[in-house]
């Protein structure tokens, strides 16, 4: 295969927003490669970055991993500024996430606490189901300046950089999700779009 830095540079001369890869590739049931085994130089890193980005926003989303845009190597990039109703935020601990970069994150429960709620995946599209996860993880990982990171996050933080890393591991959230849950976005948006899935647990059966 092409070096990591061949693929970048064909993908970053592709059409913009990147084409997000949807289930079914292999590169999002590969675990990706560790960054630091084959480093980008900054300029082509920064432009990777932007690129991401850009293709998270306009989707739009809160996270994407590099497998997302056919690259298995162990970056994503995360962002939640968006408006959301005061009673969603207040159940799901939805707080803003500035805009930054995870380069070859992990993450580990804090402790056993878990919590349930709807999500969903670009590479997934049209789809949502209720994943259990951890409240609170512990994420390990270097930013884009090479600079460590060990921190604790709460709430929908923590559930989206479950997701990403998840991704980085080869997982999609449809792994651990409820699968009766499973809806279409229209379903949701109509249906089920509570703060907490309890109605949607009584009228789908789980
Ligand atoms: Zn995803």
């Amino acid at each position: 295969m092409a070096s990591l830095a061949t693929r970048v540079e064909r993908l970053l001369d592709g059409p913009r927003p990147l084409p997000i890869v949807q289930a079914g590739d292999p590169v999002l049931r590969t675990p990706a490669r560790p960054y630091a085994e084959d480093p980008l130089e900054p300029g082509l890193l920064a432009a990777l970055i932007a690129a991401m980005r850009e293709t998270m926003l306009a989707a739009p989303g809160v996270g994407l991993a590099a497998p997302q845009v056919g690259l298995g190597v162990r970056i994503a990039v995360i962002e939640d500024t968006a408006a959301v109703p005061t009673s969603i935020a207040l159940a799901r601990e939805r707080t803003p996430v500035p805009f930054r970069v995870l380069v070859d994150p992990s993450y580990e429960a804090v402790d056993d606490e878990l919590v349930s709620f709807y999500e969903g995946c670009l590479s997934v599209a049209g789809y949502q189901a209720v994943v259990a996860r951890s409240r609170a993880v512990r994420l390990r990982c270097t930013d884009e300046q090479g600079r460590a990171v060990d921190e604790e996050l709460t709430g929908w933080p923590a559930r989206i950089v479950a997701h990403e890393v998840d991704h980085l591991d080869g997982m999609l959230y449809l792994d651990r999700a409820v699968t009766r849950s499973l809806t279409s976005n229209e379903n949701y948006l109509s249906r089920w779009a509570t703060p907490v899935p309890d109605v949607a647990g009584q009228a789908l059966g789980f």
